[in-house]
């Protein structure tokens, strides 16, 4: 609240007025008595009553001696009394007639504090919601920083080296161009699609892409906004926005960076701000579950940390839809950099596929820059037009940043990722039960090479037999073999691959019993979130250490047993992971159909055959 703007003096304004009226009650009353009309007459008979001050309403009067109470004055009602006058006469008091006091000071007494209060919420509120005009009563617009764009100029065209995404999301284009035609004819409606893919690969680009081919208009707001001070404003805010969605539909409602929201709702830790979070997000979900589809309004989110997404999100008529947006390959990074170079006045003689050979590891974003970097260099020179040596300055500049991210892969690098990745594809086809390659990169630093698989809600995971389990934990090690096999060495690279393998191993030992000498005893740590908040810590079986030795030899067995097992597989299909790798090292992706026409050509066919994709997850890419 208030992070920017500097302090008002409101807050001290109202708060002087609210005492000094506190204080003039107080003192009156401390110090007064409230007679009745009747009491105060017999007083003033009795000769008690020193002077008095009537005014219309009421009147103040003081006792010769402190009456009872020790209180010397009084104040009473006035009663239209003709007789008052020649009494007070009478009694020689002293009395005097208030003026009236004009009833516009009246009025401001009162209606000041009261402006002042009113003044001072209105600031207060409007600063949590930016510029929200409506004052006190528009606390819950959340117009602030939400965006409303109509004439979104951006299309697909400038959102290059994606096409798949593209493939997939023209789907919502054709919804939003005619959402009721579109239902009509029996398209499945979206709601809710996921953009994932790591930062600068275009999601919100793409997202704005979308909007401006299907000339709808383009809501946005950035998930960390949401998140208010104030416990339930970040709720109201949710609602509103769904609101104005649904007013201006067909549009697209697009939330980036929705992991500020979406965070996965912690069970055990307490921290600040936590209850505001979950009643968002609680909200978000709501509002999507109440949503109609159909009548044209399409809900986008992006995010690039997947993997700390409250899985409810996730969960079918929500953001059921997940499109990859991964970093680019060669081919992609040729594509991007043609949208770039529009805006520069490129040399006739620069090969963009050059360039894009000499950037492994560029996001989208990375390619804008060094378009821009490269024409720097050309001005600085006073140059005609960029050249490529201007680029390839540039680059060397931009990877010098980078490399301290260890974003960019080295050359003789590239040769032990391929076989990895081959490793991990040809144990994948022949030993996954349900699991297709889609995909496989080494381009660096995307998703997939960071074992990314597109998670689905945990209620879609199927039952798998120890059999299973076995030649999964083999796929995961088949990255490793293959180095073994074929470069007869191993790397650090599969450092990642052998902690998901140990620990698939380790349940299968501590969880499922699906050991013999340990047998059925569930003797994982759970973590027990269905407990309090306040129990921070994680319960613990206790295990002896005869019982700890025997489950590190058994996850050790069973880790031998999976290596072995992808060994002899991937020794079996030399020829194929040869090509493929080569293949690989030329075009640093192989798609389903290069993968298809490999394996046709070079697989021991006796092996297996190719798996169709049934229930399973999405896998993408391995590394
Ligand atoms: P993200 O939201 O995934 O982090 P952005 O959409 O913000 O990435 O991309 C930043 C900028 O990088 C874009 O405005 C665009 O200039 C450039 N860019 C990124 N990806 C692409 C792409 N696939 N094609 C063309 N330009 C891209
Ligand atoms: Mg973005
Ligand atoms: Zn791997």
């Amino acid at each position: 609240m208030g992070k920017t703007k500097p302090r008002s003096p409101f807050p001290f304004l109202v708060g002087f007025f609210l005492i000094l009226i506190f204080l003039n009650f107080w003192v009156v009353r401390e110090n007064t008595d409230i007679l009745s009309y009747s009491d105060f007459l017999a007083r003033v008979q009795q000769g008690e009553v020193k002077d008095v001050r009537i005014s219309k309403e009421t009147i103040l009067g003081a006792l010769k001696t402190p009456g009872p109470s020790g209180k010397k004055s009084f104040t009473t009602v006035r009663i239209e009394d003709p007789q008052l006058v020649p009494l007070l006469q009478k009694q020689q008091v002293t009395f005097t007639a208030e003026p009236e006091m004009p009833f516009w000071f009246k009025t401001m007494l009162w209606a000041i504090p009261i402006f002042l209060i009113l003044r001072f919420w209105s600031v207060y509120f409007r600063r949590g919601l930016g510029e929200g005009r409506g004052g006190l009563l528009g606390l819950t617009r959340s117009k602030a920083k939400l965006y409303i764009e109509k004439d979104i100029t951006t299309t697909f065209d400038d959102v290059a080296g994606v096409d798949e995404a593209k493939e997939e999301l023209s789907e919502v284009v054709k919804f939003l161009e005619n959402p009721e035609q579109f239902s009509r004819l029996g398209g499945r409606i979206p709601k809710g699609v996921l953009l994932v893919g790591p930062p600068g690969t275009g999601k919100t680009l793409m997202a704005r892409a979308i909007a401006g081919e299907a000339k709808v208009p383009f809501l946005s707001i950035n998930g960390s906004e949401f998140i208010e001070m104030f416990v339930g404003l970040g709720a109201a805010r949710v609602r509103d926005l769904f609101q104005q969605a649904r007013d201006l539909a067909p549009c697209i409602l697009f939330i980036d960076e929705i992991d500020a929201v979406g965070k996965l709702r912690s069970g055990a830790i307490v921290t600040g701000g936590n209850e505001e979070k979950e009643q968002t997000l609680g909200q978000l979900l709501a509002e999507m579950d109440g949503f109609d589809s159909s009548r044209g309004v399409i809900i986008l989110a992006a995010t690039n940390r997947p993997e700390i997404l409250d899985p409810a999100l996730l969960r079918a008529g929500r953001f059921d839809r997940q499109v990859l947006i991964d970093n680019p390959d060669q081919r992609g990074r040729a594509q991007i950099l043609k949208v770039h170079i529009k805006n520069i006045k490129l040399d006739p003689n620069v090969s963009l596929e050059n360039v894009a050979g000499l950037t492994p590891g560029f996001s989208g974003a990375d390619l804008a820059n060094l378009v821009n970097e490269a024409a720097l260099f050309a001005t600085r020179r006073n140059g005609e037009s960029v050249t490529e040596s201007d680029f390839v300055q540039a680059i060397e500049r931009i990877v010098a940043g980078l490399e301290k991210h260890s974003r960019i892969m080295h050359p003789d690098e590239k040769r032990r990722i391929a076989f990895h990745e081959m490793g991990h594809a040809t144990a994948s086809l022949i030993l996954g039960p349900s699991e297709k390659v889609h995909k496989i990169s080494i381009v660096p630093r995307g998703m997939g090479s960071l074992g990314y698989t597109i998670r689905r809600p945990t209620e879609d995971r199927y039952l798998l037999d120890e059999d299973q389990m076995i030649r999964k934990i083999s796929v995961l090690l088949g990255g490793r073999a293959a180095e073994k096999l074929f470069l007869n060495s191993t790397s650090t690279g599969a450092a990642d691959d052998l902690v998901k393998a140990t620990d698939l191993a380790r349940s299968m030992v501590t969880r499922f019993g699906m050991s013999e000498p340990i047998g059925l005893a569930a003797l994982e740590d759970r973590e027990l979130t269905f407990l309090s908040p306040e129990m921070v810590s994680r319960g613990r079986i206790p295990i002896s250490e005869e019982t700890s030795k025997n489950i590190d030899h058994e996850v050790k067995t069973i880790l031998e047993k999976s290596f072995r097992l992808a060994v002899k597989e991937l020794s079996a299909n030399r020829a194929f992971i040869e090509k493929g790798a080569q293949k690989l090292m030329e075009q640093e992706t192989l798609d389903e159909k290069d993968i298809l026409e490999l394996w046709e050509k070079y697989a021991n066919k006796k092996v297996t055959s190719i798996a169709a994709t049934a229930q399973s997850e999405k896998v993408t890419a391995y590394r």
